[in-house]
């Protein structure tokens, strides 16, 4: 009998499922032949049995590095109900007390546990170390992998201590797994957990039922969002806003106009919370009105709709809370309200930070401008952002190719952005080539001694609103891309070195136009 349909055999088995989803036995096999494995696949692609199946499977215990203490106990209790085995899934964290966490330890000494969730802060801590040192591993799953990066839309510090932790334990192989990653973010996983052999596997990360739309910010947003929701009366939906307050604001509103919602945050107790997140699923509201910190992990198949009140902070961000609605494959709209006074206050808020971190702050934000911005397909542009090339000329499901805007011929344009590139040794930002190609003798650029080169100003005389829109759509086209270690000085691409030798036709669609007359009521 070969291996294949033993592995099959085995998901029937313990999951009652009669075929594997997508990579899923391909990434299983990788893993069971000790190989260290790395699996990008979108929100409900299957990730979870990618570790469950074979942590049954091989002698020992898995354990599985996850960041949230909430999740887990519900991870457990679904993979406990799942299989046959009952109680073959335990996790330790900060919420246990001493003699549950000797019950777990117990289970876990006697073979029992096959499966250890495990918070990184956990897992870092002494005395699970030395515990964990008398244990057999079968393999350590990194779940939320991105959340190692800086780069990533959730950055947690104490997953930078994952691979030294692992290295005091003792060597197992690695599969780390996440649903969103840019090139940037891919780099910084392997490099940190030290799988830069790892294999790859990656789905596209299409979401083809969800129609995206970015909708100016002005003044009537509430009445908007009002008559979008009664337009999808008993439809459920999420809308994301920045601060509590809003969330807070918003939700009041919401329910003055007979609508069903309520508000989730941070700073409400973990009680009304988790109220609030089991009326959402069973269907007593219809609308919640969160911050970011509601999301995660919540596997509610039918959303509707996600509304982006604010603009988020990262594409990726953007993508993953979308990445909820439509989880079972029908409709799903995304709609983000979009200002420029937005942006400015956000990095405002970043002032106090350290540099590095203001430094990746603002560049997070700006790719996120350059999405609201652009006319172009809203997919092609978060699909490129994840490194995915969308090949087909309208998808029919976002606002930019139901209203497209009339084309302009750049080829010119496009020529002077990529000579001036290569003038200034590749070594700067969008914001200073525009200033370059502008012939804007800014400080930064006469202490470089820029101005003094033929190329400085050489597109003084186009239309200014011009450069944007070309270079954005340049990376688009793969005529430029952004350094991977230094992020966001752009370089030309080979294709890009054969369009200045063959210049071909480069057609491009101007950005939208924004008008700020939103203003937020004070009152703070
Ligand atoms: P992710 O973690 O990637 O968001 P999950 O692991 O939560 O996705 O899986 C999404 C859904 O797909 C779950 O309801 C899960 O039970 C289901 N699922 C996973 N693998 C299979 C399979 N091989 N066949 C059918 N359903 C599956
Ligand atoms: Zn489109």
């Amino acid at each position: 009998m070969t291996k294949e349909v033993n592995l099959t055999q085995q998901l029937k088995h313990y999951f009652g499922f009669d075929k594997f989803k997508g990579d899923q036995e391909a990434i299983i096999n990788n893993l069971l032949d000790g190989n260290d494995t790395f699996v990008l696949m979108p929100t409900g692609g299957g990730k979870s049995l990618c570790y469950q199946l074979p942590s049954l499977i091989m002698e020992g215990t898995a354990i599985v590095i996850s960041p949230l203490i909430a999740l887990m106990k519900n991870q457990v209790d679904v993979i406990n109900g799942m299989s046959e085995e009952s109680g073959v899934a335990h996790y330790l964290n900060s919420s246990l007390n001493k003699a549950s966490i000797q019950q777990v330890m117990d289970d876990v000494k006697s073979g029992v546990t096959k499966l250890l969730y495990v918070a990184p802060e956990s897992l870092n801590k002494e005395e699970n170390v030395e515990f964990l040192k008398s244990v057999k591993i079968s393999f350590y799953a990194i779940d939320e992998a991105h959340c190692i990066s800086e780069w990533g839309h959730d950055f947690r510090p104490e997953y930078r201590n994952i691979r030294p932790t692992i290295g005091k334990i003792g060597n197992a192989p690695v599969i780390a797994l996440t649903a969103t990653a840019t090139d940037k973010v891919r780099t910084d996983i392997k490099k940190n957990l030290g799988i830069s052999d790892a294999k790859e596997f990656k789905s596209s990360f299409n979401r083809a039922n969800l129609y995206y739309e970015v909708r100016p910010k002005t003044q009537d947003i509430d009445k908007q969002i009002i008559k979008f929701i009664k337009q999808h009366e008993g439809k459920s939906g999420i809308i994301y806003c920045l601060s509590r307050k809003k969330v807070e604001e918003l939700s009041e509103v919401l329910k003055t106009n007979e609508i069903k919602a309520s508000p989730y945050h941070a700073g409400l107790d973990s009680s009304t919370r988790s109220q609030t997140q089991d009326d959402f699923l069973m269907e007593r509201i219809d609308v919640i009105v969160a911050t970011i910190a509601f999301g995660m992990g919540i596997d509610k198949p039918d959303v509707r709709f996600v509304i982006h009140y604010d603009i988020p902070k990262s594409l990726e961000g953007y993508y993953q809370e979308t990445g909820r609605a439509g989880r079972d494959g029908g409709e799903g709209i995304c709609i983000a309200f979009y200002a420029q006074k937005d942006l400015k206050k956000l990095e405002k808020f970043m002032e106090g930070k350290p540099v590095a971190e203001q430094d990746i702050g603002r560049q997070l934000l700006q790719e996120t401008a350059a999405y609201a911005e652009s006319s172009v397909c809203r997919r092609k542009m978060l699909l490129h952002y994840f490194g995915e090339e969308y090949n087909k000329e309208n998808c029919h499901n976002c606002d930019n190719c139901l209203h497209p805007k009339d084309k302009i011929e750049a080829s010119k344009d496009l020529l002077v952005v990529l000579k001036s590139i290569l003038a200034i040794k590749e070594n700067f930002r969008q914001e200073y080539i525009i200033d370059f190609v502008k012939g804007r003798g800014t400080d930064d650029i006469v202490s470089h001694h820029h101005d003094q080169l033929e190329e400085f100003g050489s597109g003084e005389d186009e239309n200014p609103k011009l450069w944007n829109p070309v270079i954005r759509q340049a990376l688009i086209a793969g005529y430029l891309k952004k350094d991977v270690e230094n992020y966001g000085l752009l370089k030309v691409t080979a294709a890009g070195r054969r369009f200045i030798k063959n210049p071909e036709k480069f057609f491009i669609v101007m950005d939208n136009e924004f008008k700020d007359d939103y203003e937020e009521e004070s009152g703070e």
